[in-house]
C-alpha cells in the first residue's frame, strides 16, 4: 500500500472495518455446535473470502480465520466420503459429546488459522495501514475488549484512501 503520507490523520480501525452500522452482521462460525448443512448455507449466502470462528455466538470471543476456499474444499471431499448434512462441524482440539447415533463429526481444526492478525478498534489507521504492508495481510479481525468486532480487508483500506484522497483506489499502488 503506498503512500505513506496519504495516513496521517485521525482514523481508527472501528472507522474502517465492516460491518457497518447498517449493514447485516459479521459472519463468522462457531467453534463447536454448528452443522455442515449450517456452515454450507453460511458460505453459499455469503461471498466472503473468509470466515472468523469464535468460541460462541455469546462470546464472540475470536479462536481463528478460515478460508472459504478451504472451507468449500474439505465440505465437498468430506461429504462424498462420509459426512452428512447434520454432521457437526468441529474446530476444537477435542471431541465435543454428541449423542450416541449423531453422525461423526466433521473436524476442520487443520484448515484454520489459529492466530489471525487483530487489532483493537481504536488502533490508528496509519499503524493498522504499516502493519498490513509490513506483514503482507488480505485481513485484519478487529476487538474490543477481546470480543470480536469486525473485519478489514486489504481492498476496504484502499477503498478508505481513495476515499480520503478522492482518488480511483484501482490507481493506489500496492506493494
Ligand atoms: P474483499 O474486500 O477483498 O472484496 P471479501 O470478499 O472477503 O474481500 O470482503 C468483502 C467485504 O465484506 C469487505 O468489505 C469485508 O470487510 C467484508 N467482509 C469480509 N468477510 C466478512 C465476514 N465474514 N462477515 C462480514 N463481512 C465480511
Amino acid at each position: 500500500l503506498e503512500p505513506k503520507e496519504e495516513f496521517e490523520h485521525s482514523s481508527l480501525a472501528v472507522d474502517v472495518m465492516r460491518p457497518r452500522r447498517s449493514d447485516p452482521a459479521l459472519a463468522v462460525l462457531t467453534q463447536e455446535g454448528m452443522t455442515v448443512g449450517e456452515v454450507e448455507a453460511l458460505v453459499e449466502s455469503t461471498h466472503y473470502s473468509g470466515f472468523p470462528v469464535v468460541v460462541s455466538q455469546q462470546s464472540q470471543r475470536l479462536v481463528g480465520f478460515v478460508l472459504r476456499r478451504d472451507l468449500l474444499i474439505s465440505i465437498g471431499t468430506f461429504v462424498f466420503i462420509c459426512v452428512v448434512s447434520s454432521s457437526q462441524v468441529v474446530f476444537t482440539e477435542h471431541t465435543p459429546s454428541q449423542a450416541p447415533d449423531a453422525p461423526p463429526p466433521l473436524r476442520l481444526r487443520g484448515i484454520m488459522d489459529l492466530s489471525p492478525f487483530t487489532v483493537t478498534d481504536h488502533t490508528p489507521m496509519d499503524i493498522t495501514v504499516d502493519i498490513f504492508r509490513k506483514l503482507g495481510l488480505r485481513q485484519c479481525l478487529v476487538t474490543h475488549n477481546g470480543r470480536l468486532l469486525g473485519i478489514i480487508t486489504k481492498k476496504d483500506i484502499l477503498k478508505h484512501m481513495a476515499q480520503i484522497t478522492n482518488r480511483d483506489p484501482d490507481s493506489i499502488l500496492f506493494n
